[in-house]
């Protein structure tokens, strides 16, 4: 029986455990066997125990559950080719040659480049005696797929990552309630929230609370947006609204590329005589339930990925399973990440323009 691997790597996300769950399923389904790494990438350098064949039952109750239940990590290991090599020797005691990774950019790069090395890592571990050719023959090629679980909803070519609306939810939640209490003294709040090199959290929490005032990295703020925030938020007090939000990335810069922080907002508004509050939302937005549509999206997609492994051949380029325009599609894995760099080399060569059109070509 074929036996495919499953894992959690990068930055948590709710929607993640659907994902293991769908390649579970999918994989006894198809009749394969299931293991679950755990811990990513720890996991495979580690191995033994780290890898644990997961059977239908095993994965009950998953889909409802935040976080990821096998665990995830940063690696320092897998970035050097020899914990590279011992994870494909860990792999090959197991009887896995296929792959199925949920995580960020960082994680799948990684896949993709253990994909590439993995013909060389057979050989030097036949070298180095640490296995027999006879153990290694019968895994000639490495089979990568990858699952995007970010809340940042960073990767191009997908319109959604899995975990970002989740989060979204979560931020609208917390922007809600700190919306009564500022209604009810007349505050204003800055509230700051996740998605590293990425704005499209803090864009779509603005829209949807109806916030006075945001910022981004893809859209820096101009000179003179300190006058500009003052004008609008005045504007819609003069219209009778009684408080003022305003959401600002972690990420968040100016045109010279000088990080804007909260409390340099605070300050603006408290100098304009506002009595104002800085709310910092942190790891409350990457907790919680998934919402529906993340463990739609995590079913569909793991589903998908388990039929990519199933039809790949050695010379499919690694795919990334997407959704785009509603569809669930694969894309080329390194494709997906070069194009995501080269947002954050737009925003760096202080590209702007270029930047935003990437992201609206997402
Ligand atoms: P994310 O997947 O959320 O972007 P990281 O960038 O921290 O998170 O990557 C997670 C893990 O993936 C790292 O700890 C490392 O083990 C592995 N990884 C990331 N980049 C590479 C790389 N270029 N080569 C090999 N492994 C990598």
């Amino acid at each position: 029986k074929r036996r495919i691997g499953v894992m959690t790597s990068g930055g948590d996300a709710p929607g993640m455990n659907g994902s293991v769950r769908a390649v579970v399923r999918m994989a006894i389904h198809n009749n394969c066997e299931a293991y679950a790494i755990y811990e990513g990438y720890d996991g495979l350098v580690k191995g033994g125990d780290m890898i644990k064949e997961m059977k239908w039952e095993d994965v009950r109750g998953f889909l409802s559950e935040g976080g990821t239940l096998i665990g995830t990590a940063r690696c320092k290991e897998f970035m050097e080719r020899d914990g590279r090599r011992t994870a494909a020797k860990n792999m090959i005691l197991k009887g896995i040659d296929a792959l199925v990774i949920c995580g960020g950019d960082g994680s799948l790069t990684g896949a993709d480049k253990f994909r590439a090395e993995w013909p060389s890592l057979l050989e030097e571990l036949v070298e180095k005696k640490e296995l027999k050719p006879e153990q290694v023959a019968p895994f000639k090629h490495l089979n990568i797929v990858g699952l995007v679980g970010s809340i940042d909803n960073d990767l191009s070519m997908t319109d959604a990552t899995i975990g970002c609306y989740s989060s979204l939810a979560r931020i609208c939640e917390a922007i809600d309630s700190v919306d009564t209490t500022a209604t009810s003294h007349q505050r204003a709040f800055v509230v700051e929230t996740m998605g590293r090199h990425c704005g499209w959290l803090t864009l779509m929490a603005g829209v949807a609370t109806g916030s006075d005032f945001i910022f981004i990295p893809e859209k820096p703020a101009e000179p003179g947006w300190q006058e500009n925030m003052l004008t609008i938020v005045k504007k819609h007090r003069a219209m009778g609204k009684r408080k003022t939000i305003v959401i600002v990335a972690e990420g968040a810069i100016d045109t010279e590329l000088n990080k804007v922080t909260p409390q340099q907002i605070k300050d603006i508004l408290s100098g304009a005589g506002l009595d104002t509050r800085i709310t910092t939302l942190g790891h409350v937005q990457r907790g919680g339930q998934p919402a529906a549509y993340d463990r739609m999206l995590s079913t569909l997609q793991g589903v998908e990925a388990v039929k990519a492994v199933l039809e790949a051949t050695p010379e499919t380029p690694s795919p990334v399973i997407c959704m785009i325009e509603n569809k669930i599609v694969r894309r080329p894995l390194l494709e997906a990440v070069a194009q995501t760099k080269e947002v954050a080399k737009a925003i760096e060569d202080k590209d702007f323009d270029k930047a935003m059109r990437l992201r609206d070509a997402e």
